[in-house]
């Protein structure tokens, strides 16, 4: 039998990147040979050392030009020029490589001390990728990246539509609660749904991103084999739900936590000075760590509410600005550390563009983490023990921080953040904030409270007796 050597294939953006990388590694770690396939213009970014014999990168083009932005706005362009454009180099990778095809031709592909490629592991993001490997006669399977949670309401969608759930009606109260995805009727509202549910009045048909999403995820339950990066520890009633859709499911989740083999996967460069201004505060679980992933984008009233609420806390935080987050990030970037007291070795405040996350979530002085829920961001806090604050930003984060907020209660789901956040709330969270009893102290943890108390949390704000007899407070 020939020895086991899989093709990975990742849609080529960071979070995808990330987990179907430490699945190579989690296989390499099992003794199997992996090919990871990035694209062309990754592959130049990325500082990849293999860390193994068993394990090589190679590319093929995304069949976008050069100087493409290649950020979220456009990622709808990179999904149709790689199912366009890259179909053909992507044919003719697998057939020089897959153990058939050189066969039945002869082909004497270098692929140095390589067997030939046996499997394909395609994200589900990526179904032509599996047709290829189907007419070329390569077992492949499917891995999606999100939450099992996530996947199950893009597997109901039909369901909503058909029950009228959706499209949500205009003005309607998105803190409604919604039937059709099973297991979970006590647990979503509306606004818990993947954000592309949020257009009202748009019909199946009409709303193109919702359509296309629902129907990879179906197009995912079809392949030979799923692979989900979750545990039943988390979702078992959604795998239970999800599993008699397709015809094999693996919950082999969550795999970061799994390899020791440490391929980089980092497409922008780690700003390592955060590690030595982490190690510079004294405190354990003092730091709020704020970072939105890879992709999301805020607006520049949203930068400064985000950042007003960082130096509110009191705590010093760690922040990562990348340079497509907001318009004129770098500009910002330094007008944050400045207002904040931080750079310069002061150690209010730590700003980057990006942060080798793991390593972060792993230091003691990291006591939150401010997250947009992304999936991968989700478990590695949730193994670190860190507790998150989620702001969710699009796609499965409006589900991932619903779960983590109603479900799992590692942290609080933050969404939306605003009046009817309140309503989310109401009963599911309360706070004993309590300051050291001096004037600064109070001051600091008061609009700490406040914060909490807008994302509709319960407060209750310890005074001593002789501060309480003096302080003039009303509770809002
Ligand atoms: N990440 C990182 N450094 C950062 C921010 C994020 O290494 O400064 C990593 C993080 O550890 C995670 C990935 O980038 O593995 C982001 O994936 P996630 O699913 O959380 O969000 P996405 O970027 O896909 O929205």
């Amino acid at each position: 039998m020939a020895a086991p050597h899989v093709l990975v294939f990742p849609f080529p953006i960071q979070g995808h990147i990330n987990c179907l990388l430490n699945f190579a590694n989690a296989l390499v770690d099992a003794g199997v040979h992996v090919t990871f396939l990035h694209t062309e213009h990754n592959l130049r970014r990325v500082a990849s050392g293999a860390g193994s014999p068993h394990l090589r990168f190679l590319s093929v083009p995304d069949g976008l030009p050069d100087d493409h932005p290649r950020t979220a706005a456009y990622l709808p362009d990179l999904y149709k020029s790689l199912a366009a454009g890259t179909r053909g180099p992507f044919r003719d990778l697998l057939a020089r490589s897959s153990s058939l095809v050189a066969d039945a031709a002869g082909v004497d592909e270098p692929t140095g001390d390589f067997p030939p490629v046996t499997c394909l592991v395609a994200d589900g993001l990526l179904g032509w990728a599996v047709e290829v490997a189907d007419e070329l006669g390569v077992p492949a399977i499917v891995m999606r990246t999100a939450s099992a949670c996530s996947l199950l309401a893009f597997l109901s969608v039909p369901k909503l539509f058909e029950l009228g759930e959706l499209p949500f009606p205009v003005g309607g109260d998105l803190d409604e609660p919604v039937r059709g995805v099973p297991g979970m009727e006590t647990i979503l509202r509306r606004r818990d749904l993947p954000s592309h549910c949020r257009r009202p009045n748009a019909t199946y048909e009409v709303n193109p991103g919702l359509h296309a999403l629902a129907k990879l995820s179906a197009d995912s339950s079809k392949a030979r084999a799923l692979v989900l990066n979750t545990t039943p520890t988390l979702e078992r009633t959604a795998l239970e739900h999800i599993a008699p859709r397709v015809r094999d499911l693996f919950a082999i989740g969550p795999l970061h936590a799994m390899s020791s083999t440490a391929a980089s996967s980092s497409l922008l460069r780690e700003d390592g000075g955060c590690m030595a201004w982490l190690d510079a505060q004294a405190a354990d679980r003092s730091v709020v760590y704020a970072s939105l992933g890879s992709l999301a984008t805020i607006t520049r009233e949203q930068f400064a509410e985000l950042f007003a609420g960082l130096v509110a806390t009191g705590y010093p935080f760690l922040w990562v600005l990348r340079p497509d987050m907001v318009a004129d990030a770098a500009a910002l970037e330094d007008e944050a550390v400045r207002e904040a007291g931080g750079g310069g070795g002061s150690s209010k405040a730590c700003v980057v563009a990006w942060a080798p996350q793991r390593e972060v979530l792993r230091h003691r002085a990291v006591g939150c983490f401010l997250t947009h829920a992304g999936w991968n961001s989700t478990l590695e806090a949730i193994v670190d023990g860190v507790p998150t604050v989620c702001w969710p930003s699009s796609a499965d984060q409006q589900m991932n921080s619903r779960f983590v907020g109603a479900v799992w209660r590692t942290g609080l789901d933050m969404k939306d953040r605003s009046r009817s956040s309140s309503t989310a709330m109401a009963g599911e969270a309360h706070v004993l904030v309590f300051p050291v009893p001096a004037q600064g102290h109070i001051n600091a943890m008061l609009p700490f409270a406040a914060a909490l108390l807008d994302a509709g949390v319960f407060v209750t704000f310890l005074h001593t007796d002789h501060n309480s007899r003096r302080a003039s407070s009303v509770a809002a």
